[in-house]
């Protein structure tokens, strides 16, 4: 761990909490925290295949509207943006943050503050984007703001692209699990996201969140409490990888499983060099996507139509 986290007065003392975050800063050493175990010693400050270092970088940390009805609520989400990203998606919508690393260095104690900050602004949830490549940080900043105070759910809104080791590590620091679902095949995620091993390691980062944490819970306002939402956001001319996805979460969760599905993709990054991922959606590929939702009876769920 950090020193300065070890040497705050705020350190937490023999905890199983505790005993998380050092496994999580251990991990650091030879970075294997994502699926791409790159074994960079982010510890010693060396820079790995995602971009990051040892102390967080964040973009923004502001109250969103946009997400499902049980995230945003009528308040908000306390979002945070991580800089950086553990994928290298070629259509990626947030590409300065997660290509480009634009954004802030800040510490631990400074990411937890943020945190509370967020809260005295009344949102529902502190809604983690993009976490994976700093979940020690992470959990050591939400175990700081909760000894502060903190007691909103923490919500991971993640890329998929992780391990089922480090988020049993990282267990004990979010309530809410928000994953993506990109793809089912390995062609299709090293073409279009730069890793082939995604599909293998979503499936079972997924199953176990599933496991873990349940389908969405909500309190008797709507708004999330705990639980898994999975999205999956439909890629022009790939249809078929929508339906082997989407088939994929019936068959391995079950049809009442919570998932968003998203249809208002748009170009961006280098989209233009990928055949079909220069344009929007059809209407017709919409139409498409909606049927198959319907047809396969996962009901239990949001369309969000237009971005
Ligand atoms: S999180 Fe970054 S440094 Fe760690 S294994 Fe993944 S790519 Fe490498």
């Amino acid at each position: 761990m950090p020193s300065s986290f070890i040497n705050s007065e705020s350190a937490p003392t023999g905890t199983s909490q505790l005993a998380a975050l050092r496994r999580l800063f251990d991990v650091l050493r030879s970075c294997r925290l994502c699926p791409r175990q790159c074994g960079t010693n982010r510890r010693e400050g060396k820079t790995g295949a995602c971009g990051a270092t040892l102390l967080p970088r964040v973009a923004s940390a502001n109250v969103h509207h946009g997400e499902e009805p049980p995230i945003s609520g009528e308040r908000g989400s306390g979002t945070i943006f991580f800089s950086h990203c553990s994928l290298h998606c070629v259509f990626c919508q947030n590409w300065p943050i997660s290509q480009k690393g634009v954004g802030e260095v800040i510490t631990i104690d400074a990411l937890a503050e943020k945190m509370l900050e967020l809260q005295e602004r009344s949102v529902h949830n502190i809604n983690l984007v993009n976490p994976t490549h700093y979940w020690p940080q992470i959990a050591a900043a939400v175990f700081l703001a909760r000894r502060r105070g903190l007691t909103i759910p923490v919500l991971g809104n993640t890329n998929g692209f992780e391990r089922a080791e480090t988020l049993e590590l990282v267990s004990p620091f979010v309530e809410l699990w928000l994953p993506d679902i990109k793809y089912d095949s390995a062609r299709t995620a090293k073409s279009c996201s730069g890793a082939a091993l995604l599909p293998h390691a979503t499936w079972r980062a997924v199953g176990w969140m599933l496991k873990h944490a349940g389908p969405l819970q909500v309190d008797d306002h709507g708004i999330a409490t705990r639980g898994v939402l999975i999205r999956h956001l439909v890629l022009p001319e790939r249809l078929d990888e929508s339906r082997l996805v989407l088939r994929g979460i019936k068959r391995r969760f079950g049809q009442r499983t919570p998932l968003a599905l998203m249809t208002q993709y748009f170009p961006a990054y280098r989209a233009h060099d990928k055949k079909g991922l220069h344009r929007h959606l059809s209407a017709r590929e919409k139409q498409r996507a909606e049927r198959m939702l319907l047809r396969l009876g996962l009901a239990q769920g949001w369309r969000q139509i237009d971005g």
